[in-house]
């Protein structure tokens, strides 16, 4: 059957799911309801739910995981552990082997999931995080069930670390937990994809942007990643974490006009305010003319040269992703703003990838540091670049419209907010339909815009 833009194709309740650490006594563990008390479990003291119902509901698997939480009390297994834990629990059960879904195009099992278990062993990163598991487990599981076999822990884990995706909160700041949808896990991935999931509570939710002809798996393509990148940083991302090399649309034959956007230096040529583009793909070092004077630098020293600073400003951003982990805010803000201003004056165009991205940064410094005014106007900057380059519904990019319109309203932009809102309300509509809590909050800040602009004419 065919589906247009915003039609809903599938939804489904994840296999496994965990609270984050971070939300734990604030949301139900099982069905990440946010209730005033919530009810612990009088036995682990760990888990809490928000009605005996969600208790009841989740004791298939807590039954055993309480016992295992009580073998390392007062301690908390990290939220990997945790998950992965889940997982053998039902492989215990034998659940691993069930079909889930009445519908044969979605049906599937934990057992049919790809485990990429050789290039996980390859990879050295998470080759340790699974022998620190395999040091925990013993002591976790104690006497509850038998431990199974390494090669049943090897994978599930890769499993596990390829199919969980992050529940983000409606407005994705922040994560809500940890899960595995395994109707959804049939959807491949492309950097132009024709379908997006959201997330209400536990529940996932796939929508069509894109005209599809078939409300089939094979037929959808989502995004495993944030897209609003170049795309030699897309398939550098999607190699590390999910072990393939994207050759979707984007990445092969579409994607030299958003990489040189991305990749934008201020042309040479000073009566010009266009951009030339810098190749960072395996074509190293080669260089785009300038899209308006068709002007290169004269000498390959020159374009040496370009790269050089390309690589300087790559490595700013970098540190100043460091300095926001970190937390210290007020380094983050000044190192970023010294950082910007030089990459302004000497060579980078507005679109560039590691000037937005450090822009980016700025911006955060700013929220967390209520610099309310700076972050609206950074903000501001970020996402019309973002909007320019990638024009498309994206639900990103359709978040960060409504994050900014929110923060015009209130700092009384109100005209910025309502053109802000309007762009929002377009991707929105699209990516989370009109009953979504989301798009009921844009229609609400738009009503409130609207109030103001009829109350000052
Ligand atoms: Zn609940
Ligand atoms: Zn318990
Ligand atoms: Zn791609
Ligand atoms: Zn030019």
């Amino acid at each position: 059957m065919e589906k247009s833009p915003g039609e809903i194709i599938w939804q489904e309740q994840p296999y496994v799911h965990i609270l984050s650490s971070q939300m734990r006594q604030e949301l139900c563990d099982y069905c990440f309801a946010r209730v005033e008390k919530l009810k612990t479990c009088s036995s682990c003291h760990v888990l809490r739910y928000c009605h005996r119902k969600c208790q009841q509901l989740d004791w298939n698997v807590h039954k055993l995981e309480c016992k295992c939480l009580k073998n390392v009390s007062p301690e908390i297994p990290t939220d990997s552990i945790r998950l992965l834990l889940r997982l053998l629990i039902r492989h215990k059960n034998g659940d691993h082997e069930k079909l889930f879904s009445d519908d044969p195009l979605w049906r599937r099992s934990f057992q049919d999931l790809m485990s990429h278990s050789v290039d996980i062993k390859q990879d050295e990163e998470r080759s340790k995080q699974f022998h620190y598991i395999l040091n925990v487990l013993p002591t976790l599981i104690g006497q509850c069930f038998p431990l199974p076999s390494t090669e049943i822990l090897w994978e599930t884990f890769g499993k596990m670390v390829i199919n969980s995706c992050s529940i983000q909160d409606e407005e994705h700041k922040d994560i809500l937990g940890t899960a595995i949808y395994l109707g959804a896990s049939r959807m491949d991935h492309s950097c132009d994809p024709n379908a997006v999931f959201t997330f209400s509570k536990t529940k996932m939710t796939v929508r069509a942007i894109d005209h599809v002809t078939a409300a089939a798996p094979q037929q959808l393509f989502i995004s495993y990643i944030d897209t609003r990148k170049p795309s030699w940083e897309r398939i550098k991302e999607l190699q590390h974490r999910y072990y393939f090399h994207c050759r979707c649309s984007m990445c092969t034959t579409k994607c030299e006009e958003v990489d040189r956007m991305m990749s934008s230096i201020k042309c040479p040529n000073s009566e010009c305010n266009s951009f030339i583009g810098l190749r960072r793909d395996e074509k190293n070092n080669s260089i785009w003319p300038c899209i308006k004077c068709q002007k290169v630098p004269p000498t390959s020293e020159e374009i040496e040269n370009l790269h050089k600073i390309w690589d300087e400003s790559y490595s700013h951003r970098l540190k100043v992703d460091e300095l926001y982990k970190q937390g210290d805010m007020k380094s983050t803000l000044q190192f970023a703003e010294n950082k910007l201003c030089y990459l302004r004056k000497r060579h980078f165009y507005k679109c560039n990838v590691n000037y937005i991205e450090i822009m980016d940064f700025a911006k955060d410094a700013c929220i967390q540091l209520e610099f309310w005014e700076k972050a609206a106007d950074y903000m501001e900057k970020v996402s019309n670049e973002i909007f320019e380059i990638f024009p498309t519904i994206n639900i990103s990019v359709g978040l960060s419209f409504l994050k900014l319109g929110k923060l015009q309203l209130y700092l009384d932009r109100t005209q910025k907010a309502s053109n802000s809102l309007k762009v929002a309300e377009k991707i929105l509509r699209v990516t989370h339909g009109p009953n979504h809590s989301v798009y009921r909050l844009l229609i609400d800040l738009q009503q409130q815009c609207r109030m103001f602009l009829e109350n000052s004419s």
